[in-house]
């Protein structure tokens, strides 16, 4: 599932490679996504030209001229690729190309998602901070608004597991399972521990552990999981950085000892018993 890292290396990429390009047209293959694609989609989105790319947790806001802003989530298993003009060819299936943007280099973008949990709507720009998907969201977890004093803060009397807590989209925005994981092990805190039982140094720890891993996995182009791949469809590097997600069984690089796999509210949770607690 895409997360924070792989939406901002997409928006980094396409920054790059869309800003200041005009969408000559679009076209809806496959309106059932998570939502249904608006009936009006193509017709408001034609036209307009690409001006800034943004991103809130994990959206990808892209503003376009005129004071519409489209918001996109990848879902489980979305891809935003820019194809054609030299970025690389396309390797995905054309079954699950749902949207097509054509742009005025000869180029497109193209939204693929073989489950279609993706959502894709257009915004007007300056209704964008009380869209129902922005409104609730906590602070970035790159910003300095989320710190060691705003953790610690939000952990009294909560029984709930610690990994879920800083999962909660409303806390902090944009720390999926992947990431969680990761923070939890650096901070050597067990994911499955109540939140109320978090010290103010632990707190901090799991801050700094979470901005650090989260900065190096933007610099690596995220982490690759089955489909996901970034705007020029190359998968991220990530992957090979990653300490306990995904490794059941498998040796702790610091201990030895056989990292274990336990389910926290609906998601698979990687810790080593030895070295988190
Ligand atoms: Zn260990």
């Amino acid at each position: 599932m895409p997360e924070l890292p792989e939406v901002e290396s997409l928006r980094l990429l396409l920054q790059e490679s869309a800003r200041g390009r005009r969408i000559i047209a679009a076209r809806i293959n496959e309106p059932r996504l998570r939502r249904l694609v608006a009936a009006d989609f193509t017709q408001i989105i034609a036209g307009r030209t690409i001006d800034v790319l943004a991103r809130r947790a994990k959206y990808l806001l892209v503003g376009l001229s005129g004071g519409v802003t489209l918001l996109a989530h990848l879902g489980m298993s979305g891809s935003l690729t820019h194809r054609g003009g030299g970025f690389g060819d396309n390797e995905f299936n054309p079954a699950h190309d749902h949207l097509h943007f054509q742009l005025d280099d000869g180029t497109a973008l193209v939204y693929n998602d073989p489950r279609r949990f993706g959502l894709l709507k257009l915004v007007p720009t300056a209704e964008l901070e009380q869209a129902v998907e922005l409104r609730e969201l906590g602070p970035e977890p790159l910003s300095p608004a989320f710190n060691a004093e705003y953790l610690f803060a939000r952990t009294p009397g909560r029984r709930a597991a610690i990994k879920n807590l800083v999962m909660d989209q409303r806390i902090v925005a944009g720390i999926g399972n992947i990431y969680a994981s990761e923070a939890l092990f650096a901070a050597r805190v067990r994911p499955g521990r109540a939140a109320h039982r978090i010290t103010r140094a632990e707190a901090a720890k799991i801050v700094e552990f979470s901005k650090a891993i989260l900065t190096r996995a933007i610099g690596s182009g995220g982490t690759t999981f089955r489909s996901y791949r970034d705007s020029r469809g190359m998968p991220g590097r990530f992957v090979s950085s990653l300490k306990v997600y995904g490794r059941e069984g498998e040796a702790c690089y610091v201990c030895g000892t056989p990292i274990k796999n336990k389910v926290l509210g609906q998601r698979a949770s990687f810790y080593c018993p030895s070295c988190q607690d």
